[in-house]
């Protein structure tokens, strides 16, 4: 039984891990955690962090105390040995400023005696020159500070930085696991099909139930649809997604592609993962050229990535379903 609620059940194998760092007093210099999106990484890094910060850490728990000193700065959100570094804005990259203006504050002293701790929240999103100007800083370590990477792009942080740090992988839990979370967590409704939309991911699944998400998802598949009858414009449907581009439309559709390509092979629906809508993606799997629904799914998972940089998402919709009625 964990002590406390960041710690997530499925977290368990990473956050043995972070305790062991603890108990053997050998904490990396720099960490990258990864996972996808909705696991819960960012609790379970505030909470390490926390517990590397408090003063009066009891190491039979491994809690932070919650009213020392660093505790009560940390809760507060102005602990000096606590910097978290972040995209301004969604469609902004991390700068090489921001990563020149940390390096300058490492130079200084630890301020409370203990650790101090940099979390670098979406860390795919440092360019170029600042992922090589924050690879200069780890070629001189700072003392007792570590660096904590979060990441769900994996495959877009350079190698020169994963290979400098200890990758911690937290892995989606489940089904089981998951529904058991949600349901102690008195999230309703139809819970399979909103981890299915969700891949899996709890949090993003509990985020989902409390939103439309049901509802644009449905929408998104009958424009989808429709599109091939040319009862609606590529224009809107673009126009559409830029709407609700607070979901992650294209893994939606990425399972869609995936489907189709199972039912034109084999027209059984035992491994459809979209089984609510088997009838209409049945209909839609006739007359598809399958070599260009396989590149479709490429582009899918390229595109997926494009979206998270600052890029013109209407142009990008637009092209990707040029490229499905071509299919
Ligand atoms: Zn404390």
């Amino acid at each position: 039984m964990n002590a406390c609620r960041d710690i997530l059940p499925w977290h368990d194998t990473a956050w043995q891990l972070l305790r062991a760092y603890i108990t053997h007093e050998r904490i990396p210099q720099s960490i990258l955690i990864t996972g996808q999106a909705g696991l819960g990484k960012r609790k379970l890094v505030r909470f390490f962090a926390q517990l590397l910060l408090c003063e009066t850490t009891c190491n039979d728990t491994f809690t932070p105390c919650g009213h020392c000193r660093s505790c009560t700065l940390f809760r507060s959100g102005t602990h000096p040995d606590f910097v978290e570094i972040k995209s301004e804005s969604e469609d902004k990259d991390i700068g090489v400023d921001q990563i020149r203006g940390l390096l300058s504050q490492l130079r200084l002293t630890v301020q409370y005696q203990q650790y101090r701790v940099i979390v670098v929240y979406q860390a795919e999103k440092m360019n170029r020159s600042a992922a090589n100007s924050f690879l200069k800083g780890l070629e001189e370590p700072p003392n007792r500070t570590a660096i904590i990477l979060i990441t769900d792009q994996l495959s877009l942080i350079p190698a020169t930085i994963q290979s400098r740090c200890q990758k911690i992988l937290i892995k989606t839990p489940s089904p089981e696991c998951a529904t058991d979370w949600l349901a102690s967590n008195k999230v309703s409704g139809d819970l399979s099909l909103l981890l299915q939309l969700t891949n899996g991911a709890p949090l993003l699944a509990q985020e989902y139930a409390g939103s439309d998400a049901i509802a644009i998802r449905e929408q998104l598949f009958n424009q989808f649809c429709l599109l091939r009858s040319k009862k609606v414009s590529i224009v809107e449907v673009a126009a559409f997604c830029c709407d609700h581009h607070q979901f992650d439309l294209l893994a939606w559709i990425n399972s869609w592609i995936v489907d189709l390509v199972k039912i034109s092979q084999t027209s059984a629906n035992t491994s459809v993962r979209n089984i609510d809508l088997y009838d209409s993606l049945n209909i839609l799997s006739g007359n598809l050229d399958l070599q260009k629904l396989y590149d479709l799914y490429v582009t899918t998972l390229e595109l997926r990535v494009q979206l998270k940089q600052p890029i013109n998402k209407n142009l990008a919709y637009e092209g990707f379903f040029i490229r499905w009625l071509a299919v």
